[in-house]
């Protein structure tokens, strides 16, 4: 007999799994379809394992910075495989958390692949069975870009780099998103030899250009080869050698990381056995609630492509949980409110507007900025990046609309501000506030 449940959550990412656990903790008949491993990008092959290859890359500056202070250290080696498997102990405690949680909410995970065989039916692939809800969530995430240009298999995507138990000496990354430069800086902090292969002149196109501008300065002042204006045409692949043919002269190198955007993860599913409508970009189109154009069927998370990042498919879950409980949501989710990170060297904080958002949505602004060097790198004064914070408010009532923090800890301290930036804060409110001193963020209060 065809086993019916309440709601099938197809996806145990971070969006499927925290509504999996809400519904089933309030006593409904819950199933969880996953065809990786349960905890998805984020926690197998995304923020979670990038972050402690990150923790990992920014030693080897505190040693240098160490011996600006009178510290005389030996040479510093890093040993690439340890990491990877002290990574793979930590991603395997984090998967089984996360697998051990559902099961106490009493969800059903189901390891297999999903697909529709119409608005209330699931097709388990391994297992052969159908399975049935009155309701469908699909929380499939994204996967991976790949150039369709010939050789393009010779490269691997961030899925498979995570993988690696070792590493080449020279390392050729393709892209110029938040997760292509976390990459270079990362790998070029380790000891690896990176270029960088970007379309454009600039970087990180989708944020304020002031980020993009500094960031990719320090990523060429650290010594990573910034091919601009480069695009790829063909890859050849002889031994040890991987021959990248550009637009511009053949680059050699021996491993190749594609860094060049995801596309929403619709693509087996089968949606044409539902109503479900998808935009040019593939996303799942879904409303405020995320219920998409078929009653049956809501979408969480990258697959609707409206902002990709883990809390935000977290809290996309929540409101949907709430919705579909007949509860008023408790939680909101201002897509423009959304503070985010970018964990290069030296970091990246914003919450709010940049200056690209403001003019192309015809927003009235004004800037005030500042860009100095941190009192911590007075010994090492032009060989270390500068802060840089930036905030752009309303002219008129001197709402702050946007805020900028390029320097260390940004991630924390951008964090932090999130909260200030929600409850819709004015400048008047950052000229009250008494600094800490001595502190580099406390510029953003005495900026005036
Ligand atoms: C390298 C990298 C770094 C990142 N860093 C950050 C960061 O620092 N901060 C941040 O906030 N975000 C970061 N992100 C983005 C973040 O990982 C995603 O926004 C988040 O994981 C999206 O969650 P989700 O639930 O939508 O999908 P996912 O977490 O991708 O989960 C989808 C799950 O569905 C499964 N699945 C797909 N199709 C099927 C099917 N048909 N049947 C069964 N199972 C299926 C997949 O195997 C996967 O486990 C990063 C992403 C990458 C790739």
């Amino acid at each position: 007999m065809q086993k019916q449940y309440d709601f099938i959550v197809i996806g145990a990412g971070s969006g499927g799994v925290r509504f999996a656990r809400l519904m089933a903790s309030s006593g409904k008949k819950v199933c969880i379809i996953e065809n990786s491993r349960v905890g998805g990008t984020c926690v197998i092959r995304g923020c979670v394992p990038k972050k402690l290859y990150v923790y990992a890359s920014n030693f080897l500056d505190q040693v240098i910075d160490g011996k600006s202070f009178g510290w005389t250290m030996g040479t510093a080696k890093h040993s690439w495989s340890n990491l990877v498997n002290k990574k793979n102990k930590e991603i395997s405690r984090l998967n089984k958390i996360y697998i051990k949680n559902l099961e106490k909410a009493g969800v059903k995970i189901i390891h297999d692949h999903g697909s529709f065989l119409s608005s209330n039916k699931i097709y388990l692939k391994k297992s052969k069975k159908t399975i049935s809800a009155k309701k469908i969530i699909i929380a499939t995430g994204s996967t991976p870009n790949y150039p369709s240009i010939p050789g393009s298999n010779y490269g691997i995507s961030s899925d498979e780099f995570f993988e690696l138990k070792k590493l080449p000496k020279n390392i050729s990354i393709v892209g110029s998103g938040y997760i292509a430069l976390e990459f270079a800086f990362l790998l070029k902090n380790l000891g690896y030899e990176v270029n960088l292969i970007i379309r454009k002149k600039t970087v990180l196109n989708e944020f304020d250009p002031d980020i993009g501008a500094r960031i990719l300065s320090y990523a060429i002042k650290k010594g990573i080869k910034v091919f601009q204006e480069t695009s790829l045409k063909e890859i050849r692949k002889n031994k040890n050698t991987i021959k990248i043919i550009t637009n511009k002269k053949t680059i050699q190198t021996n491993l190749l990381i594609y860094a060049i955007g995801r596309t929403p993860n619709v693509n087996k599913l089968i949606l044409e056995n539902t109503k479900v409508r998808l935009d040019k970009n593939s996303a799942i189109l879904v409303n405020k609630n995320s219920r998409s154009a078929d009653q049956n069927i809501y979408a969480i998370g990258d697959v609707t492509n409206r902002k990709n990042l883990t809390p935000v498919a977290i809290r996309e879950a929540v409101i949907l949980f709430d919705h579909l409980c007949n509860k008023k949501a408790k939680l909101k989710l201002d897509y423009n409110k959304v503070a985010s990170a970018i964990f290069t060297q030296p970091e990246v904080g914003s919450v709010g507007y940049g200056e690209n958002d403001l003019i192309k949505k015809k927003i009235k602004y004004k800037v005030l900025s500042t860009e100095f060097n941190p009192l911590k790198y007075s010994f090492m004064k032009n060989k270390k990046s500068k802060v840089f914070i930036k905030v752009m408010y309303q002219p008129k009532t001197e709402k702050v609309l946007g805020i900028i923090y390029i320097g260390d800890s940004a991630a924390e301290i951008i964090q932090s501000l999130a909260i200030a930036f929600n409850k819709g804060i004015t400048l008047n409110d950052l000229k009250q506030t008494v600094p800490v001193h001595p502190t580099s963020s406390e510029e953003l209060v005495t900026i005036f």
